[in-house]
């Protein structure tokens, strides 16, 4: 093979990109990876998922917030939170998982290029340097667009990073702010939102839509709500923002926002996080023969095959359901079918992890889509309250859900509220996965004292709820107690 040409280009260094490379270099592949960012990672690792998910790590141990309920509101474990103390411990992981990604990648023989990339023909892409350095060109017989995505900008708003800023910027603030106003109720949006309320910063939340994140279960969504109101959240929903201004006088510095209704808010920092756009306008897309939608997405088949079928895209660039969890697998079975290797499709069972405080996370489908599918179920549920767990712990307010169908009891979806949630989902989407009933956790023994324990509680409650003696259907002695 000459210089310069590789069985797999894969251009982006985020999970897609990783993951892409990593299975290609595994199959004894020329695999090489290009990113224009000066550190590799993507937006997962260096301003999205790892940096949000430490901060929140950080808030929660330093603001005592998880011991509140055992120890009182006032309790803390440090006073006086700065952003440094915060962007202490998330500094820390960031370089850990660079570090970790880097060797990785070095240890399975990727080429690994700094440079933006763009396509000349559909084989061969221009790698330019990113400070303009030079170029050079690569070819080679398969390429992976694994570019991820971009804050979807509003022209007029005039951000400066600090005071009018988007997620990307969480991690460069300075300060603390007093006040902070989310626009955008999306799963980032209210992420923040909880996280730096948490922190005792009066909080808005600002969304056009009537309800908050309409795929995730009304109770799960009626508790969310709860909590951000006990922690001073207004949610300022049916709301939009017409514009907003920088503005500094006697007061200081802020921001108005101005919405569509008349109102106004003064803010110390407004946080816009209104959606992201795919990753492709200087990728020159064109010249592979491809076309991007007004969204900057690409349109892929079951394989991850573009219209030009040597190249793939993976990830955020392909838009939903842009978790980290699917792009990396995604990338590893775009590149499976592009050396050869036969691979399965990505489940259609994965679930949702969204790091508010409190915690959620479902698999399955909600009421809402059952009740509108016509499919008729039963619903099982625990009260962390109930569990020994919960108490030790100090969170009396989670709660887990089972859905399961009326007739067969078969699992059709777990949604959980409360600490641990993004674990805990496992258990219910692998009963789910292997086509399990509601009698699989009824005659399951948990460790005790757990939150997994939710699970048998929720079972009953739901078996209870069938007004079926135990015997009829589930042969399991105490089921009706
Ligand atoms: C604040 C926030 C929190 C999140 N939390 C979660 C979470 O808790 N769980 C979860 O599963 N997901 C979460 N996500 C989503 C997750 O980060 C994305 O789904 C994931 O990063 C997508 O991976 P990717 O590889 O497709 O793209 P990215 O991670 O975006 O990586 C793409 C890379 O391609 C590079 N690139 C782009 N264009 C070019 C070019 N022309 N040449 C060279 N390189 C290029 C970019 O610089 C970037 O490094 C979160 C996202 C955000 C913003």
């Amino acid at each position: 093979m000459p210089a310069n040409t590789y069985d797999l280009l894969v251009i982006g260094s985020g999970p897609a990109g990783q993951r892409a490379a990593i299975q290609a270099a595994k199959l004894n592949k020329q695999v090489a990876m290009v990113e224009r960012k000066a550190v590799i990672g993507g937006v997962c690792v260096n301003t999205g998922t790892i940096p949000s998910k430490t901060l929140r790590e950080a808030v929660l141990y330093l603001s005592g917030y998880r011991m509140r309920d055992l120890y009182g509101a006032s309790y803390t474990v440090k006073e006086n939170i700065t952003m440094d103390d915060l962007l202490f411990r998330t500094d820390h992981v960031i370089r850990h998982e660079i570090d970790v990604t880097r060797h990785q990648l070095l240890r399975n023989h990727v080429e690994v290029f700094s440079a933006d990339a763009a396509f000349v023909d559909p084989h061969m892409v221009q790698l330019t340097e990113a400070d303009g350095r030079g170029s050079r060109l690569v070819t080679a017989n398969n390429v992976v667009i694994a570019t991820g995505t971009e804050v979807t900008r509003d022209e007029s708003i005039p951000f400066d990073g600090e005071r009018i800023c988007c997620s990307d910027d969480i991690v460069n603030l300075k300060r603390l702010p007093r006040s902070m106003t989310v626009v955008g109720a999306g799963v980032i949006g209210l992420e923040y939102a909880s996280i730096f309320a948490a922190l005792g910063v009066r909080v808005t939340v600002i969304d056009k839509r009537h309800r908050l994140l309409p795929f995730v279960d009304a109770e799960i969504i009626d508790t969310l709500a709860y909590h951000l109101r006990e922690n001073r959240v207004t949610l300022r929903l049916g709301e939009e923002v017409s514009h907003m201004d920088l503005v500094s006088d006697t007061l200081g510095d802020h921001v108005r926002i101005h919405l569509v209704s008349g109102k106004q808010i003064l803010t110390d920092t407004a946080l816009y996080s209104v959606g992201r756009t795919g990753a492709t306008s200087t990728l020159n897309v064109s010249a592979a023969g491809l076309t991007a939608d007004d969204r900057g997405r690409l349109k892929v088949n079951e394989h991850f095959q573009t219209e030009v079928p040597h190249v793939y895209a993976v990830g955020d660039v392909i838009g939903f359901p842009s978790l980290a969890s699917t792009s990396m697998e995604q990338g590893r079975l775009a590149a499976c079918h592009a050396l050869g290797v036969p691979a399965t499709s990505v489940p259609s069972l994965f679930p949702y992890g969204i790091y508010s405080i409190p915690e959620i996370s479902m698999v399955g489908r909600t009421e809402e889509e059952l009740t509108e599918q016509g499919v008729p179920y039963e619903v099982g549920k625990a009260h962390y309250r109930e569990i020994a767990r919960g108490q030790i712990i100090g969170d009396t307010s989670g709660l887990l859900k089972l859905i399961f169908h009326l007739e067969t009891h078969q699992l059709l979806g777990v949604h959980i509220i409360g600490e641990g949630a993004s674990e805990l989902v496992h258990i219910g989407q692998a009963v789910m996965a292997f086509g399990g009933g509601v009698e699989y956790f009824v005659n399951t023994v948990f460790n005790y004292p757990t939150l997994a324990e939710c699970y048998k509680t929720a079972a009953f409650d739901g078996v209870n709820r069938l007004g079926l003696a135990p015997t009829d259907t589930l042969s399991v002695p105490g089921a009706a107690a």
